[in-house]
């Protein structure tokens, strides 16, 4: 039986979603806002758990290309004080594959592949239950009808309101990212600094974190407790004015580490939002949810991870279950929930304590999560 599938978004939920799909011999429509691949700077590294996303990698058919693309090494840590003393230097064992890093636009490329992606085909709203099926509204004034539409489309999901009244809240975190380009040729000490993978400096209600991503490029993140107002006197689009902003913020920090926020060339503003822990919602026929829009929590190595599990699962539910679909997303959902509650309420303690009055949480965490 064909059912007529559409996925909105091709982030990795979405993209996992179309690969699995498409490998048991179903089709989708990819439905994607994005005018081209390459419409936005693709975003810093993610490290693929074995039990997550690799899984899933491993259900897509891409578990080998991803060894030879991934970064194990990318899995070493330091922590400092914010006097500058290194508290932890974590180095992985050189046949660690627990959660080798990737750059993201390398897994959007490999995920990518030959599928078949409708660019700029933004959605305003999913309209389930009509006489012909889930009624998708673009944004162009088009209507297309289908089975079942999977909404992919993260934080700010348009199918979200088509199951629940839920929308992301903040969470008392900000984030301002900066980038740091041939990190081992222009800024030698800062590469020592940063090492193979990441370094944090963790002090009262703030943070530094520095993660390596692949040919020298370097993300950097100052997370911060403040209100979401908090710069309002403030020009983000002035590049001087935030860096002045962050040093003055950060000030008393050891000279080596605040050399982090003086070389940027940009800096973007994410306040950290997330969906209530453990969300679910009444089962709606033609529709259903994965990734961020799904269940959207702290950035703590989680996101990513279980968007594309969820992904795979849910292609490999349908693909299982080809008779009945919508018994297909019910058996997914409940195990989606399941799963995404549990990892919701690690991330929303873990965020409590890495940004928190007291910089020896954070080490007490990290301590927890890799003893050796
Ligand atoms: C700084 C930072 C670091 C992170 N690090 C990690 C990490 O190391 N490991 C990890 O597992 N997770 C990490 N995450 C979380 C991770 O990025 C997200 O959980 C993940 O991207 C969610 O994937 P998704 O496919 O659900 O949504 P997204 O990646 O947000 O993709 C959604 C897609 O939908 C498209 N879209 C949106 N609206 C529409 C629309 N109306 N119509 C059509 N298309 C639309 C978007 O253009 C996009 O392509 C991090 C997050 C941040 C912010």
């Amino acid at each position: 039986m064909r059912h007529r599938i559409a996925v909105v978004g091709s982030g990795p939920a979405g993209l996992t979603f179309a690969r699995v799909l498409q490998r048991h011999g179903y089709p989708v429509a990819v439905l994607e806002r994005d005018p081209t691949p390459d419409a936005r700077p693709p975003g810093g590294t993610l490290d693929l758990h074995e039990g997550l996303g690799q899984l899933a990698l491993r259900k897509a058919g891409l578990l080998a290309e991803f060894q030879t693309l991934s970064r194990p090494e990318g899995q070493a840590m330091r922590i400092l004080d914010t006097a500058g003393t290194v508290l932890r230097d974590w180095q992985p064992r050189p046949d660690d594959r627990a959660n080798p890093e990737i750059d993201r636009g390398q897994l959007r490329d490999l995920l990518l592949g030959s599928l078949d992606v409708q660019w700029g085909r933004a959605v305003t709203e999913v309209v389930p239950g009509t006489r012909d099926g889930a009624l998708v509204h673009f944004v162009d004034g088009g209507q297309e009808t289908f089975d079942l539409v999977v909404g992919a489309d993260g934080a700010w999901s348009r199918i979200r309101p088509a199951v629940s009244s839920a929308t992301p809240h903040y969470t008392g975190v900000t984030s301002v990212e900066t980038s740091l380009e041939d990190v081992d040729t222009r800024h030698p000490d800062l590469a020592q600094l940063i090492g193979d993978g990441s370094v944090a400096v963790y002090g009262v209600n703030r943070a530094l974190v520095a993660q390596r991503n692949s040919g020298g490029h370097v993300k950097v993140y100052a997370q911060f407790r403040a209100p979401l107002d908090w710069h309002t006197n403030l020009d983000l689009a002035d590049v001087e004015a935030v860096r002045s902003s962050l040093l003055a913020l950060f000030d008393g920090w050891a000279a080596p580490v605040l050399e982090l926020l003086r070389h940027g060339a940009a800096f973007v503003h994410r306040p950290l939002y997330v969906l209530p822990v453990s969300h679910t919602w009444r089962h709606v026929a033609g529709v259903t949810l994965l990734g961020d829009a799904a269940h959207l929590m702290p950035p703590l190595g989680a996101g990513a991870n279980l968007a594309m599990l969820e992904g795979a699962e849910l292609a490999e539910s349908i693909a299982n279950d080809p008779g009945d679909l919508d018994d297909a997303v019910r058996t997914f959902e409940e195990q989606m929930w399941e799963r995404a509650g549990r990892w919701a309420k690690i991330t929303t303690a873990g965020l409590e304590r890495l940004v928190s009055p007291d910089p020896a949480e954070a080490l007490a965490l990290f301590d927890e999560v890799q003893p050796s």
